[in-house]
């Protein structure tokens, strides 16, 4: 069986290498080197317990202040607004009760046993440093703000997950760096974090390159069909399954073939200090501003943000000078280093469920994509269940 998977970021990288392993021929087809894409610049956390998906009950409310306020953890530049509002229009309408409930089901069974999954492809793939096993410490100024996240966390209730809750002095006991601003954490113990996603993902194409996967630099610009159920790339090579992982991309390699998926980028930003990872030791989210601090092999990275405004326009620093002021606000010791900046593109679907199977209509194409904020998390998940259905018998 031959496979073409386009799109070398995380996602691409675990389904290649899984099917690789139950034997079959995979070319893994990337325009850029693996893992640059999304795939490198994110947080690293392996939120199981985050099932509650991002539209949430109320949240058309907050649309007027995500228009006005650019300080808002989500942003949405007015002249994009006309491209983005079927999108928005379809997420508003994914945020009634029954359908957040029927999402947090999907999600959990993406997000089911993640953190095993990913000690044991760690381990297999040689860079077992690359998990960090401290949990997350979700942190809070106040009872109001705790309260206006009360939805997530009673879905994680729900779902089985536990956590610990924290007044400042066991804050402190695990993170002693934290500003007094903060005086309620959150602490899940048992989720974990990946400390170099880059490395990884250069950890699992080179791991499948060992058992015979090719890698091939290439834009892919048109999937074509051909007689007897194959799959043709580029005019090039001929398959009989096509799998697209491309990340935000996705949509336009699709549209061609007939199938639109409502997937919108949700540009995400980060700063990095270089050498300032000790200053944590474990994920710590700054939950009120929705922003995650992370001690990364190389440095403290803070992620966050959410910019609706599309693959083409540049990034807007003035979102990543946002994040540096915040966490040089909540930690010490940040002086004198000037961060380096990271911008990406999160492929994000209107409920959060990420499409993950064959294309209706389109035999022999397959679809995994749409992982919006979870992607590192639900990865391996992703590529069992392409695997799976892919070559069933193994
Ligand atoms: C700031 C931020 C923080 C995040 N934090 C977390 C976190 O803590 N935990 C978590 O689980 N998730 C997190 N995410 C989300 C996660 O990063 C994404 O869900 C994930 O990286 C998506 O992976 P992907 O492989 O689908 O996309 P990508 O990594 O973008 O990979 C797609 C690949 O397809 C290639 N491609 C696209 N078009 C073509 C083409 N035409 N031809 C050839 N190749 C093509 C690209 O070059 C790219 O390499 C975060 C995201 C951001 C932005």
């Amino acid at each position: 069986m031959r496979v073409a998977v386009i799109g070398a970021g995380i996602i691409g990288a675990c389904i290649a290498h899984a099917l690789a392993k139950r034997g079959a021929e995979v070319i893994l087809l990337d325009r850029d080197e693996p893992g640059q894409g999304c795939s490198s610049g994110n947080s690293g956390a392996i939120s199981a317990g985050s099932v509650a998906p991002v539209a949430m009950p109320g949240v058309l409310s907050s649309v007027p202040k995500m228009l006005l306020d650019a300080e808002s953890p989500l942003f949405l530049p007015l002249g994009y607004l006309p491209k983005a509002l079927p999108w928005l229009m379809e997420f508003v309408a994914s945020a009634t009760p029954g359908r957040v409930a029927a999402s947090a089901r999907a999600l959990d069974d993406f997000h089911r046993g993640a953190v095993a999954a990913h000690v044991a492809l760690a381990a297999e793939v040689g860079v077992p440093e690359l998990i960090l096993q401290r949990g997350h410490l979700h942190l809070y100024p106040d009872e109001a703000a705790l309260a206006k996240d009360a939805g997530g966390w009673r879905m994680r209730e729900a779902y089985g997950y536990k956590w610990e809750r924290l007044d400042r002095e066991g804050i402190l006991a695990l993170e002693p760096g934290v500003a007094p601003r903060y005086r309620i954490g959150l602490y899940l113990a048992d989720h974990a974090t990946i400390v170099n996603p880059l490395r990884y993902v250069q950890a699992i194409v080179h791991a499948f390159r060992a058992i015979g996967g090719k890698l091939k630099r290439e834009a892919v610009r048109s999937i074509a069909a051909l007689p007897g159920a194959r799959w043709q790339v580029n005019a090039g090579d001929t398959f009989d399954h096509v799998v697209v992982a491309a990340g935000a991309s996705s949509p336009r390699l699709l549209s061609p073939l007939g199938i639109r998926i409502s997937l919108e980028s949700q540009r995400g930003y980060h700063v990095q200090f270089a050498g300032a990872q000790s200053l944590v030791s474990r994920t710590v989210v700054l939950a009120d501003k929705k922003i995650f601090v992370t001690p990364m092999e190389e440095g403290l990275r803070v992620g966050g943000t959410v910019e609706i405004a599309g693959l083409d326009r540049p990034p807007d620093l003035r979102r990543a000078a946002i994040l540096e002021r915040i966490v040089r606000e909540t930690f010490k010791g940040l002086e004198g280093i000037t961060p380096t900046t990271w911008m990406g593109h999160r492929p994000c679907m209107p409920d959060s469920v990420p499409v993950v199977g064959p294309a209706v209509g389109r035999p022999g194409v397959w679809l995994a994509v749409g992982h919006g904020h979870l992607g590192m998390t639900d990865s391996v998940n992703t590529a069992k269940r392409i695997a799976e259905a892919l070559l069933p018998a193994h």
